[in-house]
């Protein structure tokens, strides 16, 4: 039987979700974003949704919460295009970026598990409140933050378990003005997502 490489299939998927229409945001999105970073990364991070720049570029964290996000990878001795893989709970823009609706997050839910499902990271990073939430189920980001846990993803009816672990959205601290603490603290948890994928 014929092997596809990891790319192959990232292009399968990106060529079936291109003209997705489940949810309401198909009307108002440029494009669906997918992923950037590297399909052999260990850390698979996962953010909210794209917003305006994500949506006109077409690839997710191009702006300024990714150039935030970007910084606190290096920060944590890691590089955001070799060592990570990045993607979103949604894969189109809400409008105004609003938070995204439970509908949209579970029609896009099998988006998110088919990438998990090709890249095989041995973390995931969940970056803000809604990554927290809708994927382990954390509702109080402050407090759980930086505490390992383990999530469950299903593919194809094969359900497996990753460890994950949980920290602030990047653009919160873009928000705060680059709050010393806050910083430290979302630094230390990408160092020990990065621990925690080579266990
Ligand atoms: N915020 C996100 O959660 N994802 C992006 O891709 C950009 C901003």
């Amino acid at each position: 039987m014929k092997k596809y490489t990891k790319l192959q299939k990232l292009d399968e998927h990106e060529k079936y979700w291109r003209d997705c229409g489940r949810c309401e945001l198909a009307q108002s999105r440029k494009q669906v974003v997918n992923w950037r970073g590297s399909p052999d990364a260990k850390i698979f991070a996962i953010g909210e949704a794209p917003g305006r720049d994500e949506d006109e570029q077409g690839s997710p964290f191009v702006g300024k919460a990714g150039r935030k996000l970007d910084g606190l990878l290096y920060k944590a001795g890691l590089r955001p295009n070799e060592d990570v893989f990045i993607a979103n709970v949604l894969g189109c823009r809400p409008p105004s970026n609003r938070v995204p609706k439970v509908g949209e997050v579970k029609m896009c839910r099998q988006r998110l598990e088919w990438l998990i499902m090709v890249v095989e990271p041995t973390v995931l990073l969940l970056l803000g409140g809604t990554a927290a939430l809708r994927i382990a189920g954390i509702t109080a980001i402050s407090k759980w933050q930086g505490h390992p846990t383990v999530v469950e993803m299903a593919y194809r009816q094969k359900i497996r378990t990753y460890p994950a672990i949980a920290t602030f959205h990047p653009s919160y601290l873009v928000r705060i003005g680059d709050n010393i603490e806050v910083k430290k603290r979302m630094i230390k948890t990408i160092k020990k997502a990065k621990e925690m994928s080579c266990d």
